[in-house]
């Protein structure tokens, strides 16, 4: 579970920043079946119900095509500004009840 404040790590986290919205780059090669495109015509990560990228897999909590995975992902810093940003607020919604919404 995410715990606000936590220093962060990958292994004691729901993968909370694998429900952000990725777009894909010209040089991604991810498999279609898990690429959609948005509402603007943007090739982007499609995501489940309940706003996790489909390519994670939900028994390990963790990237399934982590060979393959984009390159905004592989950019994701562990422990960064974004990481702890989408932990704070995952962990705040969690605590107060809040449905989890879509980023
Ligand atoms: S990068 Fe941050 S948000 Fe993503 S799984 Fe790791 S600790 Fe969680
Ligand atoms: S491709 Fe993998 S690392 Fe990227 S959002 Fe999806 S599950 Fe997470």
């Amino acid at each position: 579970m995410t715990v606000a404040g936590d220093k962060p790590s990958c292994d004691r986290c729901d993968a909370v920043c694998c429900r952000l919205t990725v777009v894909l780059m010209a040089e991604d090669d991810v498999p279609p079946r898990f690429t959609m495109l948005n509402q603007h015509g943007v090739e982007v990560m499609a995501r489940d119900e309940d706003g996790w990228c489909v390519a994670i897999d939900q028994g390990r909590m963790c990237c399934s095509i982590y060979e393959q995975r984009p390159t905004i992902c592989r950019k994701f810093a562990m422990g960064g500004p974004y990481c702890r940003e989408v932990r704070a607020d995952y962990a705040d919604r969690n605590a107060r009840g809040i449905p989890l919404t879509l980023y």
